[in-house]
């Protein structure tokens, strides 16, 4: 998909739609029955778990007999997104991807989400059906169902609460707490653009403020923007592992930088931990843009956030099953809890690693 990102002034009450489509329909017109209705028109449920999904006072959904996982994100409007720049249907689209992200590093499959939203009147329902394209096709790709929710106004702009459930298969679950001395650190696909895409985006959104005239060059930041706007959830590497036969020994995903990640693993399981800067993932346009932007592309890697990859340790014996991976990258070494956590450069200098992740407050 391409990017070409029309800035919203979000003061007015008519941008939000009309930069879609033309018509605006009140939700008030339609009221909160109405718009869930709406909403849940067009979905057939697709899993053969789901007995009863959006439409009673609970769904139903046949017991398995894996382990249960369940996990839960919100997300709120001014915090952890700008719709100035954010589309509708990304900001769906994400709100998905980033639990099903959490159900994955369980070695999980995720099967159903819950949907909370809170609206405030700025939102048309054109623009609620848009935020929901971008969740049923979140939906379809993990294939997870959409069995319910809650909806209610909000003054204090949009607030998407996501919950979702999944399964694992007994015995099979990874935790963080589960790595151990000599153990091989691995990241999947690479990191540091999703940061670069927000910084991306961010120059953009202060250009237009200086100058309404001027609208976003996004041209030659599409994959970084994409990173920012419209993460993937890896559910095609814990398919994968699976079918290989590797359970890794701890596992979770990056979604507040490496380095606040690696610390959260290391004392989870009473390790330390050693990377190597040269075997650091990082895309080439995500180098150049690290470079123009003046960011030290290291620290890109550790501190940015929002990759939605995953950070997972495995045994020795299982290396050659993931040799030929072209996504899996083999980054460090756990090791003993004394040796600390440590990056070792490029020039070969030991430094210690330490969290500045997203910070919200
Ligand atoms: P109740 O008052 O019993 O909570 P609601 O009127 O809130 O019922 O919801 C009716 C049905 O619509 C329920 O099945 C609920 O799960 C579903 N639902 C409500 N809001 C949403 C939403 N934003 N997204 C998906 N499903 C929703
Ligand atoms: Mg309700």
């Amino acid at each position: 998909m391409r990017y070409s990102l029309k800035f919203a002034d979000k003061s007015t009450k008519t941008t939000l739609s009309k930069s879609m489509s033309e018509k605006r329909t009140e939700i008030g017109e339609i009221g909160e029955f109405g718009l869930i209705k709406k909403l849940s028109e067009g979905l057939t449920f697709k899993r053969p778990d789901t007995f009863t999904g959006i439409g009673d006072d609970a769904a139903v959904i046949k017991a398995s007999s894996d382990e249960l996982l369940v996990t839960s994100d919100m997300l709120t409007e001014g915090i952890h997104f700008d719709l100035s720049y954010v589309p509708l249907m990304h900001l769906g689209y994400k709100a998905i991807s980033v639990n099903v992200s959490d159900i994955a590093a369980m070695n999980g499959t995720p099967t159903h989400v819950f949907l909370n939203i809170g609206l405030s009147n700025r939102f048309s329902v054109e623009a609620v059906e848009e935020l929901y394209k971008g969740i049923n096709a979140a939906c379809n790709d993990f294939n997870v169902e959409l069995a319910g929710g809650d909806t209610t106004a909000s003054h204090a702009g949009l607030i998407l609460s996501v919950t979702c459930i999944g399964t694992g298969p007994k015995g099979k679950i990874v935790k963080r707490s589960g790595a151990k001395k000599g153990d091989i650190i691995c990241a999947t696909g690479d990191l540091g653009a999703a940061y670069l895409g927000l910084q991306v985006l961010e120059r953009e959104k202060a250009v237009f403020k200086q100058n309404p005239q001027m609208q976003p060059k996004l041209e030659n930041y599409q994959y970084l923007v994409q990173r920012q706007l419209k993460p993937k959830a890896r559910m095609d590497i814990i398919h994968e592992l699976n079918e290989l036969g590797v359970v890794p020994t701890a596992m979770m995903d990056i979604s507040d930088g490496l380095a606040s990640e690696l610390l959260h693993m290391s004392k989870a399981s009473g390790v330390g931990m050693k990377i190597f800067e040269e075997n650091l993932p990082m895309d080439g346009l995500a180098y150049d843009t690290a470079v123009e932007f003046q960011i030290d592309t290291a620290a890109c890697i550790l501190n940015g956030g929002e990759d939605y990859e995953l950070l997972f340790t495995i045994d020795q014996k299982d290396h050659a099953k993931l040799e030929k991976h072209r996504d899996i990258h083999f980054i460090g070494f756990v090791q003993d809890l004394e040796l600390g956590n440590v990056l070792i450069s490029k020039q070969q200098n030991e430094v210690a690693l330490t969290a500045q992740g997203f910070k919200h407050f």
